[in-house]
């Protein structure tokens, strides 16, 4: 019998051994010193990337303190509808991400 599955060991794709690891994309290898996730870094930049691309989105508008009560709520709808936005185009992106990988 090999040795148990924990959810905290990975086996190797590279030697086979199994491997502690603290699920993080550029987790190594005991044995071996591979990566245990070889898709793991491009995945990460992936997710930065489309990090970088939606800050942007979420700076549009912004609520001052010293603005008039109606033009607050203007803006808060406007932003409400911009996170609703934002958050469909996120679904998209994973939906493609988990596609794609
Ligand atoms: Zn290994």
């Amino acid at each position: 019998m090999n040795a148990p599955p924990l959810s905290a060991s990975k086996k190797c794709p590279h030697c086979g051994q199994w491997s502690g690891h603290q699920q993080r994309p550029d987790d190594r290898c005991e044995h071996c010193h591979e990566l245990l996730d070889p898709q793991g870094p491009r995945k990460e930049a992936e997710m930065k990337q489309a990090w970088k691309w939606e800050m942007p989105q979420i700076m549009l508008i912004t609520i001052h303190p010293t603005d008039p009560w109606p033009l607050r709520m203007l803006k808060y709808a406007v932003r409400g509808g911009q996170m609703l936005f934002i958050a469909t185009l996120s679904f998209i992106i994973w939906v493609v991400t988990v596609l794609a990988g």
